[in-house]
């Protein structure tokens, strides 16, 4: 039994230790067609637990190993809401942990239940994902557990992060044919100003899914990154499938894009040739363009 799983290295997290909070088997509330996971049935409570105790020990042991971590990531073969001593389990990680951050990665299929949102409140940071705005979507691409309604989850969001003080991270993945409408991104939109999330990170299919569904290649996100309000920050956060394509940009195009869209360092790479990289940073030295900061994902805007 495989509970602990790292140190993996990110830049935007640093050295994080994942911890599986159903490490046997798959345990989740949807059967997303894009999963790495093999497909099995959908369930609303775990059937196959593991005790905290398990978990502190396991966690305990590794962190005596690795005294440098800087996150401890909960997560799971499947939802990790659907732990039954989720709460109980945060309370025992944080009486131990210092100064690591915790995070929980979720498919917030559970946010509108009080108890997980009481949990979730005590964990340093909280990413959830909305592949889906409409029903419809969510049914044939996240496949989700019988009751669950996409309109009890955005509610329940919204509910979430009028409680909640740490950074709030959406993420998007999205599927050719299944979410990548403008219709359906038009309704992600809408809510998502809304919500007004600290990051919203749209990423594909970057490993062999579960169905065969197909990717979206980095030029498409970009365009779909660019059907969001340009108030939002918008972070691609896809990279295996990258092909850089770089090209040239005049001051003046450099501008009318940062107007429209703010990008990461990672998009100016892929996007930009090294001497429109020369002139947006003479454009940052005059001024003419902005960094902000959006919980470890800088952006370039045009000031
Ligand atoms: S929520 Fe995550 S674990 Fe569950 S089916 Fe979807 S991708 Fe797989």
């Amino acid at each position: 039994m495989n509970i602990i799983f790292g140190p993996i290295h990110s830049r935007r997290f640093g050295k994080s230790l994942g911890v599986d909070l159903s490490p046997n088997r798959k345990q989740c509330n949807f059967d997303c067609l894009y999963c790495e996971l093999d497909s099995v049935k959908t369930m609303n409570s775990y059937e196959d637990v593991v005790s905290v105790k398990q978990i502190t020990f396991a966690l305990k042991t590794a962190l005596k190993e690795h005294s440098d971590i800087d996150f401890i990531t909960l997560t799971a073969n499947g939802e990790p809401t659907l732990y039954p001593h989720l709460s109980k389990l945060i309370d025992e990680i944080n009486s131990f942990k210092g100064k690591t951050k915790t995070l929980i990665l979720s498919n917030a299929a559970n946010i509108d239940n009080p108890q997980v949102q009481d949990a979730l409140l005590k964990i340093d940071e909280v990413k959830l994902s909305l592949d889906c705005a409409t029903q419809k979507c969510l049914q044939k691409l996240d496949r989700s557990h019988q009751g669950i309604k996409v309109e009890s989850i955005k509610a329940g969001m919204l509910e979430f992060k009028n409680r909640y003080n740490g950074p709030l991270i959406i993420e998007i993945l999205i599927v050719k044919t299944l979410n990548d409408s403008k219709e359906e991104i038009a309704k992600l939109n809408e809510y998502l100003l809304k919500l007004q999330p600290t990051r919203i990170d749209i990423s594909t299919i970057d490993r062999p899914p579960a169905y065969a569904v197909k990717p979206l290649s980095y030029e498409e996100l970009h365009t779909i990154s660019q059907l969001f309000d340009s108030s939002l920050p918008v972070y691609i956060a896809s990279r295996k499938k990258v092909e850089s394509k770089p090209s040239s940009y005049s001051d003046d195009e450099i501008l009318q894009t940062l107007s429209k869209r703010p990008l990461s360092p990672d998009d100016i790479t892929i996007l930009f040739d090294k001497k429109s990289q020369k002139r947006l940073e003479s454009l940052i030295e005059k001024s003419k363009i902005n960094t902000i900061d959006t919980n470890g994902v800088s952006f370039y805007k045009k000031a």
